[in-house]
């Protein structure tokens, strides 16, 4: 487990990390959130060492990080580093020589890596001649080539098409999968949502909320539930106990200071018609997110 405790860092007289802790627990993804500007590449580079605190410590299961350790992470820059005039294939594998592994082995990796990111064809390409998307790709195949202890990515989704994102995740969470920690900033909250395990949202350099994603949801979640029917569901507005938060013909979600006030309204449902759905509301991490930086 990667842990930061108490991270404080300045630039200048502007302090853009305050007392900064979470962790990024193997085999989980975690994604970090926060608008521009509230710290999650000054936060990455701290943990890859690129950057020192001014206070706080970066612990690998319990003791400081290591430079061995942090030279077997697979870390993915926000402003991306490949050479233009060299080729995607080739360029694996010199990163992959770089990281100890023999010219063969990087090759191989780095041929199943591309394959996997859909970017085979695009081997003997030079960087410059792919778009945008696919320099992209060839830069999360650069993170992974080494067969990393751990990831660190920023940004990895921002400028994929939907295809490639869904790609790039299974690749992704294989990584995981395999035990290894890995952590992800994007602003894209419904990506974040969709994928992560765990959270941290991050704003103006402080962590405003971090655990797993289901628990942050409940810990701002109020209890509510929705209801869909095949008639009109306006009849929930005079149920004693209960509020009604949207209404729209069949559709109603409501909050209720019970389950047990909940199923009542689902028995009278079931009573009056067709029942379509009815469950608890999942808030999305938008609402969420909005909530606990403000
Ligand atoms: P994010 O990755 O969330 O967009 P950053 O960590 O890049 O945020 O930036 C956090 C703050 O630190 C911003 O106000 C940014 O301008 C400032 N900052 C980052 N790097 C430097 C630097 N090298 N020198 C001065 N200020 C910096």
């Amino acid at each position: 487990m990667i842990s930061l405790r108490g991270i404080n860092r300045s630039f200048g007289d502007h302090q853009v990390l305050h007392d900064v802790s979470f962790d990024v627990v193997p085999g989980r993804m975690t994604g970090f959130v926060g608008a521009n500007g509230s710290g999650k590449t000054t936060t990455m580079r701290i943990v890859l060492g690129v950057l020192a605190p001014h206070s706080g410590t970066v612990e690998v299961d319990g003791e400081p990080i290591t430079g061995g350790y942090r030279s077997r992470i697979g870390y993915m820059p926000e402003e991306r580093g490949l050479y233009p005039k060299m080729s995607v294939i080739d360029q694996l594998v010199y990163l992959g020589e770089l990281h100890g592994l023999t010219a063969a082995d990087a090759r191989r990796r780095g041929t199943d890596l591309l394959e996997r990111l859909g970017l085979a064809e695009r081997a003997g390409d030079h960087v410059e001649a792919l778009s945008l998307g696919n320099q992209q790709r060839a830069q999360i195949a650069a993170a992974l080539v080494h067969d990393p202890v751990a990831l660190i990515l920023d940004e990895p989704f921002s400028g994929l098409d939907p295809m490639a994102v869904e790609t790039t995740l299974g690749v992704l969470r294989d990584v995981a999968d395999a035990g290894a920690p890995v952590l992800f900033s994007s602003h894209q909250l419904d990506v974040v949502e969709r994928l992560c395990d765990d959270l941290v949202i991050i704003a103006d350099g402080r962590v405003r909320a971090s655990g797993g994603r289901e628990e942050i949801r409940a810990r701002h979640s109020s209890p509510e539930w929705t209801l869909v029917t095949a008639g009109d569901t306006g009849w929930v507005r005079g149920v004693p106990g209960v509020d009604v938060i949207e209404f729209d013909g069949g559709h109603v979600r409501f909050a209720a200071s019970s389950p047990e006030l909940a199923d009542r309204v689902l028995r009278e449902a079931v009573e009056r018609g067709s029942v379509i759905s009815f469950g608890p509301y999942h808030r999305p991490l938008t609402e969420i997110f909005a909530e606990v930086v403000r």
